[in-house]
């Protein structure tokens, strides 16, 4: 979608298609990190972001016995010139959809389309679709953008050898409960071990009577087996026997995880997996963006700011060489070697590594017994720059699509 709208913005003509029959607010809460909410804005969204999420303030990460490791601000507050938002995913999926309509017209996005097949043509490319109903058609275009995430048929076709996903050990357990927020109104809080983690995060402004906000959370273990470990479908329904024993006595005066968990509306399993990085993303007039390019483990919540920077990217290299091959090799080389590296550093983890380099060195009675504050504070940052939002080189770097 945000493809869609950059092609919009560019003057170029662009349809959406999309495999599913009805296009429905599917998943839970995401954060989305300065450098995509900046380029949302370029696009004229912050309405969109200021009805449908909340800027975050702050993120926080506790020890297993609810020690507090780190807490740094986010967003405006760390001096961004941008906020970083939580918002529902199928909200802004939605919201992104409307302003597609609104822009390039109701018949811009196809649904019922599922790409099975593209070959190059003569000034182009071609690619086939087929329906529900098992009937096809072809699209001619001067371009394929396959943005069709983490199963991409896109990207199966360019890299015919890649396999399935790689599951990375754990399993995500992921739902939506009313609840109190805690520490700031709109913190981020990460607690827990490598092998058993809890996040909770609001995605909602508190109720002004109750002050309830809805209060997005993700139960994370390491097992040694899942039976579905490589499939990864933003709706997986599970049962929360499935997995609460082991957070059974995470409850604290200030977060009671069992409570929070129970009180869910549905609970949705992921597994944690990624591909491995491929070298190239673009073959002739077909290109990769977002997941289709570069799933990864979502362990530094920023897999869906990255797809979001990328089209951005693509559309300024489509401004500047038009609709060629080599503007989507401009955009592969400026993109492809830092993500690429990023996919490999969130198998380490991500940002929560630093709770595997502290139990290590445990045990402890206290923190900087065995971790200094510049030691955490090096390698937050040594994530961010990785990741693409460093707070100075995000804030002086010029606009990606000038107007
Ligand atoms: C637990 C978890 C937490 C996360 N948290 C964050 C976060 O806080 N911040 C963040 O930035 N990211 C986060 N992510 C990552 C983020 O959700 C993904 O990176 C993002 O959804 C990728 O977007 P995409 O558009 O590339 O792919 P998708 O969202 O997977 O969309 C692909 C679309 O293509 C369609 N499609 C698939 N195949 C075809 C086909 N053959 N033909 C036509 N259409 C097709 C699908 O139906 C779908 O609509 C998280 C992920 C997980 C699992």
């Amino acid at each position: 979608m945000a493809m869609a709208l950059t092609c919009h913005q560019l003057g170029l003509k662009a349809q959406v298609f999309e495999a599913v029959s009805e296009i429905k607010p599917l998943g839970v809460g995401i954060n989305l990190q300065p450098n995509a909410v900046r380029e949302l804005i370029d696009l004229g969204l912050e309405g969109l972001l200021a009805d449908i999420g909340i800027q975050a303030e702050e993120w926080a990460l506790f020890t297993k016995s609810g020690e507090l490791v780190w807490a740094e601000p986010r967003g405006l507050n760390a001096g961004y010139h941008w906020p970083q938002y939580s918002v529902h995913r199928g909200y802004l999926l939605m919201g992104l959809l409307a302003a597609v309509k609104n822009r390039l017209g109701s018949d811009a996005v196809v649904t019922d389309a599922r790409l099975t097949g593209y070959k190059n043509i003569e000034n182009g490319v071609a690619a086939e679709f087929t329906s529900l109903d098992g009937s096809t058609h072809w699209v001619n275009g001067d371009l394929l953008i396959g943005a069709d995430g983490i199963h991409s048929q896109v990207r199966k076709q360019m890299h015919p050898n890649q396999g399935q996903p790689n599951w990375g050990g754990a399993v995500m357990w992921r739902g939506i409960s009313e609840g109190l927020p805690t520490r700031t109104q709109n913190s981020f809080v990460l607690m827990g071990s490598m092998e058993q983690r809890f996040v909770c995060y609001p995605i909602s402004k508190p109720d002004p009577k109750t002050g309830l906000s809805r209060i997005n959370w993700i139960a994370e273990l390491t097992l040694p087996t899942h039976e579905s470990a490589t499939q990864s479908d933003w709706n997986s329904a599970a049962e929360i026997e499935d997995f609460i024993s082991p957070f059974n006595h995470w409850q604290f005066d200030w977060l009671d995880v069992p409570a929070l968990i129970k009180s869910a509306d549905a609970v949705y399993e992921y597994p944690m997996v990624d591909r491995d990085p491929v070298d190239h993303w673009v073959e002739g007039p077909v290109v990769l963006i977002g997941d289709a390019a570069h799933a990864m483990y979502p362990v530094g919540s920023n897999g869906a700011s990255q797809g979001i920077v990328d089209a951005r990217v693509l559309g300024a290299k489509l401004k500047a060489l038009g609709l060629t091959t080599d503007a989507l090799l401009a955009y592969q080389s400026s993109v492809l070697p830092a993500v690429n590296e990023l996919v490999l550093r969130n198998r380490g983890a991500g940002p929560i590594g630093i709770l595997g380099v502290i139990e290590a060195r445990g045990p402890f009675q206290s923190i900087d017994e065995v971790i200094s504050t510049d030691e955490i504070r090096e390698f937050m940052s040594a994530y961010k720059e990785a990741a693409g939002f460093a707070l100075s080189t995000l804030n002086t770097s010029p606009k990606t699509i000038k107007d």
